[in-house]
């Protein structure tokens, strides 16, 4: 089976077990959106919306973040790890997005990645998730899956996003990351795959490998 049957058997089948694509990250604007990512790298979605109730309420918005005082965000966001330079981060994103973007997060993704903290990953989160536009985050379980489907053959994540921006059909490609965090978490383990229970099975190269 050529790369893109597979590649859509897999948005279908994923489609039919994860009906609801949602982030998981909490957020009521693009600028907590951008904010949260930052966050997630290297932690969880859980402990980084454990941390965001209060980190928002104190900088809601990059107008007032802009302003913060660093050790203030660090002690805040401390349990997300790397709050050195998370908070560091935080605070110069929005310093550039008010004195640059008059407060306004952008929706186009190379724009976004000039942004301090900001690389592709949370910048394709931000234009899908926010502005509805083509996107492919490749984290961590995108990366993985996408190997053992076959997909692609590297972990580099700009290769498998322009890889599988050529396999996903657009308007799928936002809907189709979170699928894959969810699958990765719920069956696709990084150690333990469910492979034997796995819908993808049929189609999957890891598994057709892992048979002998
Ligand atoms: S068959 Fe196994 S390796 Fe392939 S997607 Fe499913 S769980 Fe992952």
């Amino acid at each position: 089976m050529d790369k893109k049957k597979i590649a859509l058997k897999a948005v279908e089948e994923l489609k039919k077990l994860y009906p609801d694509a949602l982030c998981s990250l909490d957020f009521e604007s693009p600028f907590q959106l951008l904010a949260a990512t930052r966050l997630s790298a290297q932690c969880t979605d859980a402990r980084v919306n454990m941390v965001t109730p209060e980190l928002f309420s104190r900088y809601p918005d990059a107008e007032s973040m802009a302003k913060a005082d660093v050790s203030d965000v660090e002690s805040i966001v401390r349990s997300c790890g790397f709050y050195h330079h998370k908070a560091r981060d935080l605070v110069e994103m929005s310093k550039a997005l008010v004195n640059e973007f008059g407060g306004v997060v952008p929706d186009d993704i190379d724009v976004l990645t000039t942004l301090p903290g900001v690389g592709r990953k949370t910048a394709n989160l931000i234009a899908g998730d926010v502005y509805g536009k083509p996107a492919i985050v490749a984290d961590t379980h995108l990366i993985r899956i996408s190997n053992r489907l076959g997909l692609v053959g590297t972990k580099d994540p700009l290769k498998i996003e322009k890889e599988l921006r050529e396999l996903i059909p657009p308007e799928e490609g936002n809907n189709y990351c979170h699928r894959n965090v969810l699958h990765g978490r719920a069956v696709c383990d990084s150690r333990k795959p469910k492979c034997e229970s796995c819908t993808l099975n049929s189609f999957c190269k890891y598994y057709e490998e892992s048979k002998g």
